[in-house]
């Protein structure tokens, strides 16, 4: 079945469910379809975090509703880019580490069975000042654990990447077996993988429940219903606008931009192997090496201010382009007037601490919610997934540093 064939839209008064006997009988795992018209869980976004739940939920014999107001991957969401970054150094962080190792085995597992190259290996390089703690102490974390890595002093780094301007630099984090997952065809071939097992695939929007207590059905956008025995709500930045009372000031949604540059014709020095996927601590910016021929990515971000996912026009300012334009000609200077070939205006979902939210909501015995990427989870969307699966299956309260009410008391920014 082709995707677009299988992710169909839900038109009309059509209810999911009534789609359900149709999707069921259409599927070869008949054992993960929805029985009597109640999924064992809806799933409502389907972003990395929505997807990745899905998938666990059907390994565990569970019958799965995956619901999405635009489809999987699409251009507004978070987990819509072309790329994103996987890397293992997280600080001293450890359980991102741990998970992040996790979820790059499932990322070139779902490319075995997709036929496609969501994860390549081009390494990924933090670079920053001689000393810098986050470096020093992501280096011990991946001893720790036996990760593979390279620690460069000023000169291995100029040697070994000529093509980076050295200024305020010294010292690289450089990880060889890391590098660069592609995100938009990643999650929906995850989506699609999901619809293959038996889950409902379906393009519409749910409204949040209302009242208290156990909640049975949801409404849609298009006038249809869901029906399951548990809901998990991960909807990425719009977490915030579907519960704003209990999440409001909790995830934030600021801006996000990224520059693809185009490279001289026949240059290969900013694609892998010469070139890795990078983190420059100096300046909060990042980028991937040319991929797919996309050109040199750069995120560099604009000053904070409030985004709105719906509505938001999506094109970067000439503040913006100079601001890229600056830190190009310091960091890689023989790209300082490389045409810009594409450009992306994207969105975050910040909690303060960068610790993802996942929780129960207060409210509602069968609702989770499971978000707050903050910038850093699209990688981690294998071992998310897994973690909401086993929450929602056994019931069990989450870790402190992922619950709502330690959202609530608030905390200095720690994981990036
Ligand atoms: C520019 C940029 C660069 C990044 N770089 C990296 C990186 O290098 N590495 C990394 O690991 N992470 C990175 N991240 C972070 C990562 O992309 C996010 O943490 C992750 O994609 C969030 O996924 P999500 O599933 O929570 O949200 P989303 O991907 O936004 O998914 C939420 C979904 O919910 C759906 N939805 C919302 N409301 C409803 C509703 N009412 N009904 C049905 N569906 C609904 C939406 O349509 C959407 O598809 C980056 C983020 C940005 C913006």
């Amino acid at each position: 079945m082709k995707r677009r064939d299988m992710i169909r839209t839900a038109v009309g008064a059509a209810t999911v469910l009534a789609a359900a006997a149709e999707a069921a009988s259409a599927v070869q795992t008949p054992t993960a379809a929805a029985s009597n018209g109640i999924a064992d869980v809806a799933v409502i976004g389907a972003g990395v975090f929505g997807v990745w739940t899905a998938e666990h939920l059907l390994r565990a014999g569970r019958s799965v509703v995956l619901l999405d107001a635009w489809g999987p991957g699409h251009s507004r969401a978070t987990s819509g880019g072309e790329t994103r970054l996987i890397r293992m150094s997280y600080g001293a962080n450890e359980l991102y580490t741990r998970w992040t190792i996790r979820a790059l085995e499932e990322w070139k597992a779902l490319g075995r069975d997709c036929g496609e190259p969501i994860f390549n290996r081009t390494g990924v390089l933090r670079m920053g000042p001689a000393g810098f703690p986050y470096i020093t102490e992501s280096e011990k974390t991946l001893k720790t654990l036996g990760v593979p890595f390279e620690h460069l002093d000023a000169a291995a780094l100029a040697q070994r990447f000529p093509q980076i301007g050295m200024e305020q630099l010294g010292a690289g984090l450089f990880e060889p077996d890391s590098g660069v997952l592609l995100a938009r065809r990643g999650i929906q071939a995850a989506a699609e993988r999901c619809s293959k097992q038996g889950a409902i695939v379906r393009v519409d929007a749910a409204l949040p429940p209302t009242g208290r207590g156990e909640v049975r059905e949801l409404s849609t956008a298009s006038g249809a219903s869901v029906r399951a025995r548990q809901f998990v709500f991960a909807c990425g930045p719009w977490l915030p606008k579907l519960f704003p009372e209990l999440l409001g000031k909790l995830i934030t949604v600021p801006r996000a931009e990224v520059f693809f540059l185009g490279l001289p014709g026949g240059d290969r020095r900013f694609a892998a192997p010469d070139m890795p996927g990078w983190i420059d601590e100096t300046s909060d910016t990042y980028g991937t090496p040319d991929i797919e021929y996309r050109g040199f990515k750069v995120g560099i971000d604009p000053p904070r201010a409030p985004f709105d996912p719906d509505t938001a026009v999506r094109v970067v300012s000439e503040e913006s382009i100079a601001r890229m334009r600056a830190y190009v000609r310091k960091r890689f200077p023989s790209l300082a007037e490389a045409p810009i070939v594409e450009t992306r205006v994207c969105q975050y979902e910040e909690t303060a601490s960068g610790d993802f939210l996942i929780d129960r909501h207060p409210d509602f015995g069968n609702v989770w919610i499971a978000g707050g990427g903050s910038g850093h989870g699209f990688k981690l969307g294998p071992s998310v997934g897994q973690y909401v699966a086993e929450r929602v299956l056994r019931g069990d309260a989450p870790d402190t540093r992922f619950a709502i009410a330690t959202h609530q008391r608030g905390a200095r920014r720690a994981v990036d």
